[in-house]
């Protein structure tokens, strides 16, 4: 049986590794805990990644010490999680750098992630006493931040959703190097689950809200309209091995000159607010058309008090 990742059964001592990846770049790794990545500039460093305590962050200094005595002036976090930002303090850095997305999600859950983390994965929290609170960055970026130390250039990118809202990736163009951070965790194990999808019909995609809820379309085949689209919203969070998924209805796509087969959503957050976008193709059937419809979401509709249980749908009336 595998174990889960750095969980309460996982207690063996990791071997850590300081390894050069460039001239001026190094990656200190623990066998899949938590890893950091360290780059040496002209006249400092920069560390992607802090650790989950300041004493822990004090293991990755003295590998540094190991290499150059530069000031460690920058800290970046790939992201909010615990696990990889708390030791923060441990390196005295100027600068504390993160996404607005991060910096967003350390506002809204970062507490929240602290004591559960902490909970799930205690090995991983040498020295928690240390920590000196949560970790506010004190350079926010949108997208993208270059960085020079130097002659070495960094580019700090958020090329889109990784396993956060925030995820960002340290990329040096010259050496070819890139921090990525967590895309995906290692040890992640798939489960089965069931869904319950009411009298929607069959579901036919699903998009991920700002908030990390879903919103999943489902079709339903009638007479009139052919097609009766269901848009929904579930909450993966309560997601368990043989648990059952339910979703909660917040709009039905039938009038006639809107109804349509449609088998994709997406979701998008700008300046205008949140729209949902459906889309459909003709199927090669004149039947059928290909169309891209965008709604506008009304965030009242998403709050869980406004969410109305689905409605059972009453049975379309047979045309005569
Ligand atoms: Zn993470």
């Amino acid at each position: 049986m595998s174990k889960a990742f750095a969980s309460k059964g996982d207690l063996d001592p990791k071997t850590v590794s300081f390894t050069r990846l460039a001239d001026n770049a190094y990656a200190y790794t623990a066998e899949g805990d938590p890893n950091t990545g360290v780059i040496i500039g002209d006249d400092c460093v920069m560390v992607i990644d802090a650790q989950a305590t300041p004493v822990m962050a004090q293991d990755v200094v003295r590998h540094i010490r190991t290499v150059t005595d530069k000031p460690i002036r920058h800290v970046v976090l790939s992201h909010y999680h615990a696990v990889r930002v708390l030791g923060a303090s441990g390196y005295g850095a100027q600068n504390i750098i993160a996404s607005r997305d991060t910096y967003d999600l350390i506002v809204e859950r970062g507490q929240q992630d602290y004591q559960s983390e902490f909970e799930r994965f205690p090995r991983l929290f040498q020295a928690v006493e240390t920590i000196p609170g949560l970790t506010w960055p004190t350079i926010v970026f949108e997208r993208e931040l270059t960085i020079w130390l130097g002659q070495t250039e960094v580019r700090l990118l958020q090329l889109g959703r990784g396993h956060t809202k925030g995820d960002t990736v340290a990329w040096m163009p010259k050496e070819g190097v890139m921090f990525s951070g967590d895309p995906a965790e290692r040890s992640t194990t798939s489960f089965r689950f069931f869904h319950d999808a009411g009298r929607q019909g069959a579901a036919t995609d699903a998009a991920v809200l700002p908030d990390g809820r879903l919103v999943i379309i489902y079709r339903k085949l009638g007479l009139w309209p052919i097609f009766t689209t269901s848009i929904a919203i579930a909450d993966p969070s309560k997601l368990k091995s043989g648990a059952m998924l339910t979703s909660t209805t917040i709009a039905v796509v039938k009038d006639r000159r809107l109804a349509e087969n449609y088998e994709g959503v997406a979701v998008q957050q700008d300046k205008g607010g949140l729209s949902l976008w459906l889309v459909s193709d003709d199927n090669l059937q004149d039947w059928q058309h290909s169309r891209l419809v965008r709604f506008h979401i009304d965030p009242a509709a998403l709050r869980p008090s406004g969410l109305r249980p689905a409605k059972r749908a009453a049975p379309e009336p047979a045309r005569p």
